[in-house]
């Protein structure tokens, strides 16, 4: 079995930005957006995994000292703009309030690193030039892109979770907690195997998780499964300073994972692309399945 170095991290906190672009969040209960918090910060503590977690400080609402317990875990916290803005979404220079805005939101809060950045969605801007724009601000700004190569879609499975859950279907909610792990890990192989092609030879990888309830409740069994399929866990910092993290695009497109952005239009980004549809027909089979197992 191949070691696959790996760089944690999670996007959306304080939680799981639905329905854009109105963006609206998962959790919005003060007191459970506060569980799901501790138990994430729990799970990466006593699995000594390293992580860095990006924020939308416009969505705390009220609730700043969300991001505390994180800090004091040693998780290093990242910049995901204040309201979870795409840098299609807006002109330009708003958009760079949006980011500043959450610079000054992490500073204030003491957090050392704001090293790091990382679009909304993953667009990295629809034209060539809003592309190149976006980075020179990025980079003057003092940031670091957190480009991410194993993208499981981990925000549709949380939206399948709480459909379960809404319904009290405890059969379903485990079949998507299983699916969680066997699903990040297959994204994750994928990935190495991918940037392997492409390299010649193994690199690190980057993993985007989100903040989100089937994260808190399911996120020890996912590592758990990540590490027996070969994961070891690294800091971002070390995963980023693999020159694969510096190579410039060949082909430009507008979004997706670093794999995909190296090479859009391979089988492997075909895949990844592929992996959302996959996971809604092998929802809709779920649905299909008597809730309850007839033992
Ligand atoms: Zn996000």
């Amino acid at each position: 079995m191949a070691e696959i170095r790996v760089a944690l991290t999670f996007d959306d906190l304080p939680s799981l930005v639905l329905d854009a672009p109105s963006a609206t969040c998962e959790v919005m209960d003060p007191g459970e957006r506060r569980c799901v918090a501790q138990r994430l910060v729990e799970t990466l503590r006593s699995a000594s995994v390293p992580a860095v977690a990006f924020v939308n400080s416009g969505f705390l609402g009220g609730q700043e000292d969300l991001v505390r317990p994180w800090i004091e875990a040693g998780v290093e916290l990242g910049n995901h703009t204040a309201r979870h803005s795409s840098v299609d979404s807006l002109p330009l220079d708003v958009w760079a309030d949006e980011v500043r805005e959450c610079d000054a939101f992490l500073g204030a809060m003491g957090s050392t690193g704001r090293r790091f950045f990382r679009h909304p969605y993953l667009r990295y801007g629809g034209s060539p030039h809003r592309q190149a724009a976006a980075r020179r601000f990025l980079l003057e700004e003092g940031y670091v892109q957190a480009h991410a190569t194993a993208v499981p879609a981990d925000w549709l499975l949380a939206r399948f979770y709480r459909e379960a859950r809404d319904c009290g279907d405890t059969t379903r909610m485990r079949r998507v907690e299983e699916r969680l792990a066997g699903h990040t890990l297959e994204v994750l192989e994928a990935a190495h195997h991918s940037l392997r092609r492409l390299l010649g030879r193994p690199a690190p990888q980057v993993l985007d998780l989100h903040v989100h309830r089937l994260a808190a409740a399911h996120l020890d069994s996912t590592l758990d499964r990540l590490r027996k399929g070969g994961a070891c866990f690294i800091p971002l910092t070390e995963a980023l300073a693999d020159p694969v993290y510096q190579l410039d695009p060949t082909e430009w497109s507008a979004g997706g994972s670093w794999v995909e952005r190296l090479a859009p239009a391979s089988a492997d980004a075909l895949w990844f692309r592929r992996q959302p549809d996959r996971l809604r027909r092998w929802w809709r089979e779920q649905c299909e399945l008597p809730s309850q197992s007839s033992g």
